[in-house]
């Protein structure tokens, strides 16, 4: 019995020697397959636990991989989506909480964002990225 399960146990090592293994992106998948299994058990279940399977499986095949290279670049978009998704949200929070106090204008020769504080009336904007120089605002 115990012969059987060192061999077992060796049969694994090599099985998951050079395999890909866990990553930030796979403990994501996991997670949200988790939270939409438990959704699908209240809401949309013929949807959500079909998606919810999917993503599990794909974790595994990740986790399982022996593509090294596909794996990282899958991890670096990852980051990357993440991290952006991180900075809009942060901005549109910013943007809500300061709806009475401040305006948002894109710069219409570079497309460059500008903050300017809400005022009365037009005003002129100049971009401080290109130098161009716009009116905005109500009235006259
Ligand atoms: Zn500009």
């Amino acid at each position: 019995m115990k012969n059987l399960l060192h061999t077992l146990q060796y049969k694994l090592q090599l099985f998951l020697a050079d395999r890909y293994g866990q990553d930030e992106m796979s403990k994501y998948l996991i997670s949200a397959a988790l939270v939409l299994c438990l959704v699908s058990i209240f809401a949309w279940g013929a949807v959500l636990y079909p998606v919810s399977l999917a993503i599990f499986a794909y974790s595994i095949f990740r986790t399982l991989s022996k593509n090294e290279a596909a794996r990282r670049r899958e991890l670096q978009w990852f980051v990357r989506a993440k991290s952006s998704l991180a900075s809009g949200a942060k901005n549109g929070l910013r943007r809500f909480r300061e709806r009475k106090t401040h305006s948002y204008y894109k710069c219409p020769r570079c497309r460059n964002t500008l903050r300017v504080p809400k005022v009365r009336g037009r005003i002129e904007i100049s971009c401080p990225k290109c130098h161009a120089s716009f009116e905005r605002g109500r009235g006259r």
